[in-house]
């Protein structure tokens, strides 16, 4: 089986990054405007032994209206489609309220999610970490998907039931 892993997250948290990483294509676009992602995206990639389909996502934040309810519905469908969900969030902004509505689409749908705090170079990855724990999702990982920082961790546990 080849497991379908998605990207989820507010705009501009670093998942066209990561997906970019992660296939070592520069596919997906990255920009420091939020947004710019507004299909899902797919992308092939291995780990070990392990092949694995990345979703990229346009993100969701919650105040979408016009293209931007789009980018949130395919991100909606994103998950529907993801056997495992790397929800993404930024160390550098703290917990937003987007995040909040994120995990609630979450939880309804049951996915095996993993919460990954990127941006944590520079960083304490402890104190990076500790905003987020209040989402009660579970385990946390520390990255830097622009650097790999902490992406081979992640990897290991969110591939190992396949
Ligand atoms: P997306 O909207 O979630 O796809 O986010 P992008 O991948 O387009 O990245 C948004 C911005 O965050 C860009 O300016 C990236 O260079 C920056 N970024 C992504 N990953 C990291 C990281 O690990 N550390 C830092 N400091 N910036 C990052
Ligand atoms: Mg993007």
């Amino acid at each position: 089986m080849i497991p379908v892993v998605a990207l989820v997250g507010r705009p501009n948290v670093g998942k066209s990054t990561l997906f970019n990483r992660l296939t070592k294509t520069r596919d997906a676009l990255v920009a420091d405007f939020p947004g710019l992602t507004r299909d899902r995206k797919y992308g092939h990639a291995h780990y070990a032994e392990q092949s694995f389909i990345v979703i990229d996502t346009g993100g969701i934040d919650g105040t979408e209206t016009g293209v931007e309810t789009h980018m949130a519905d395919q991100s909606l469908l994103a998950i529907e489609e993801a056997d495992v969900v790397l929800f993404m969030v930024d160390a550098r902004s703290g917990l937003m309220p987007a995040d909040h509505l994120i995990t609630q689409h979450l939880r309804e749908r049951k996915k095996p999610t993993f919460v990954v705090v990127n941006k944590t170079d520079g960083l304490d990855p402890d104190v990076a970490m500790s905003d987020f724990y209040s989402l009660g999702l579970g385990d946390i990982y520390p990255i830097a998907a622009a650097h790999g920082r902490g992406v081979i961790r992640l990897l290991e546990d969110a591939l190992l039931p396949f």
